[in-house]
């Protein structure tokens, strides 16, 4: 990030042909917009910018309306700021957020064929023992490596499978390219090539009884070594319950989206999710997860499981039309929860997208009618956030929290959802804003993605980039961004307590409090970009 920040903020990836163009202007004079020629298209006056309360910014956003394909400058007395509007913009970082999601594979060899300079050899192949019987061995390798470290953890896995399935659902001309991946050619999706190799391992992590393990990781976290470099022994830790009902859920969905491409697959993957059902209607009483004494890697755990197992009685309904899952499930519903969060603390709004977009009238009135009007509400608070925000980022100054790149891109897909249910205009640009800000829109001049734009996360919490030896990161990889919330002592010696929230962050390795990567961040970018690549021409 040699380069200075400028006074134009835009989408650093360009922009999709056929959508609203919107840049941001650190400056109070007017803005002039010009062609390649140079020739003067539009003089923007504006009123005095207010300051944004997240960055301390005054800033005013630019909305250019629909632009013809090209490249024009944005220009006044101090700078210009070249951007490019094109079909297809954001299909090649929108595939890398995918592609990204395979240099986390473990247990496997990464070949240069296909990760270039960023091969590796097999990592975590050795068999792992079970936390409270060590004597019992199990071989459970494969699935991701969860984020910046090497473990592998059931709920989040789980979450980023979800976004991954419904995107293709949904927006399958957003998501449908080629990854250049080991199966690339076999007559499947690649994003869903991609998702399986996380299914086979879930399906790994469950006990004989239907419960899941919470995580597979080491006691602790690794150092900053490669993964195949990374010997010591992995634990398949205690069954949870928000785990055991995510894997549910999760296995559930992918029953009805593999079902016409491998019938086997598919029906194990419902056995299984009715096994986990099983186990959770004979465990009603949540425990929370906690560590064993003497680990400490992520724990994941919930307040509840109540939109857990809302969310796996929807998608069981869905696979099964079993009337006791739609009971189970609109019983669930009453009790309440936010049904605009997608992560992998809250997962009701994963079951609302079942009932809303899969299941329809069929949910029955309350889950269909009743929820439709409930999500319209809480989205729509989500569009006010974005309108108090100078930069248009639906998110509040105490909402920078630790990965708050994964609030900005939930209520991404809140709002793109809302959009296609309603048809609002309103809702479907402020959606595009929040893509804007994880590629360049926000106070930092940044693009979140690695490997993309012209000033770009350099040093993220990777442990391969980290320790690879190769300047730049492994590409495609979204940081978790500014967190003034929950950040660490140090991050606080360096920026102190008069740095805005939106600024909150250091691209330094060290800093997983603002600079780490996860899959579930990853995958609802690829939701909001693959929505917004289909809008504009698609793969
Ligand atoms: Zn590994």
């Amino acid at each position: 990030m040699e380069k200075e920040t400028s006074v134009f903020r835009i989408n650093q990836e360009g922009y999709a042909a056929g959508l609203p163009v919107c840049a941001a202007v650190l400056a109070a004079e007017p803005v002039l917009l010009k062609n390649a020629a140079g020739e003067t298209l539009r003089r923007l006056c504006f009123d005095a910018p207010e300051t944004d309360p997240a960055s301390g910014d005054r800033v005013t956003l630019l909305d250019l309306g629909i632009l013809d394909e090209g490249v024009y400058t944005l220009e006044n007395s101090r700078e210009s700021r070249a951007i490019t509007v094109r079909p297809g913009a954001w299909n090649k970082v929108t595939h890398a957020l995918v592609k990204g999601l395979y240099y986390q594979r473990c247990g496997c060899v990464l070949d240069e064929a296909h990760a270039g300079p960023y091969r590796h050899a097999a990592c975590h192949t050795a068999p792992a023992a079970v936390w409270e019987d060590r004597c019992t061995r199990r071989t459970v390798t494969g699935g991701w490596h969860d984020a910046g470290d090497y473990g592998k953890y059931v709920g989040p896995g789980a979450v980023t499978v979800a976004h991954l399935l419904y995107t293709w659902k949904l927006f399958p001309r957003g998501c449908s390219d080629p990854l250049n991946i080991p199966e690339t050619g076999n007559g499947l999706p690649d994003i869903l090539n991609e998702a399986r190799w996380e299914l086979d391992w879930l399906l790994r992590m469950q006990r004989s009884d239907g419960a899941f393990h919470n995580k597979l990781t080491k006691a602790r976290f690794a150092p900053f070594i490669m993964p195949e470099d990374d010997l010591e022994p992995e634990y398949l830790m205690p069954v949870c319950h928000c785990a055991t009902a995510d894997a549910c859920a999760c296995l559930a969905l992918a029953f009805r989206i593999y079902r016409s491409f491998d019938e086997g697959f598919a029906g194990t993957m419902l056995q299984a999710a009715l096994r986990a059902w099983d186990w959770l209607e004979n465990h009603p009483d949540y425990v929370p997860f906690r560590n064993p004494e003497g680990v400490r890697t992520g724990l994941y755990s919930g307040w509840n499981d109540t939109d857990n197992r809302f969310w796996a009685a929807c998608e069981l309904f869905a696979a099964t039309r079993e009337e006791r899952f739609r009971e189970a499930a609109e019983k669930l519903y009453l009790s309440g929860f936010s049904l605009i969060q997608f992560g992998w603390a809250d997962v009701g709004g994963i079951g609302a997208l079942c009932c809303l977009f899969d299941l329809k009238e069929k949910a029955g009135g309350i889950l269909y009618g009743r929820l439709r009007e409930d999500f319209l509400r809480q989205s729509g608070s989500v569009l006010c956030l974005s309108g108090e925000s100078g930069y248009g980022t639906a998110l509040a100054p105490d909402g920078y929290t630790w990965g708050s790149i994964l609030s900005v891109m939930s209520h991404a897909m809140a709002m793109i959802l809302n959009s296609l249910l309603t048809g609002r205009e309103d809702m479907r640009r402020a959606a595009l804003l929040q893509w804007h800000y994880a590629l360049g829109l926000n106070a930092l001049d940044l693009c979140f993605v690695t490997g993309f734009g012209e000033r770009s996360v350099m040093h993220p919490h990777h442990r391969p980039s980290g320790a690879d030896g190769i300047d730049a990161p492994v590409p495609g990889l979204i940081s978790g961004g500014p967190n003034k919330s929950h950040c660490y002592p140090q991050t606080k010696e360096k920026l102190g307590s008069e740095t805005p929230p939106a600024k909150y962050y250091l691209d330094e390795t060290p800093s997983a409090d603002t600079n780490e990567i996860a899959i579930y961040w990853n995958s609802p970018a690829v939701f909001t970009g693959a929505f917004f690549s289909s809008l504009s021409g698609g793969a």
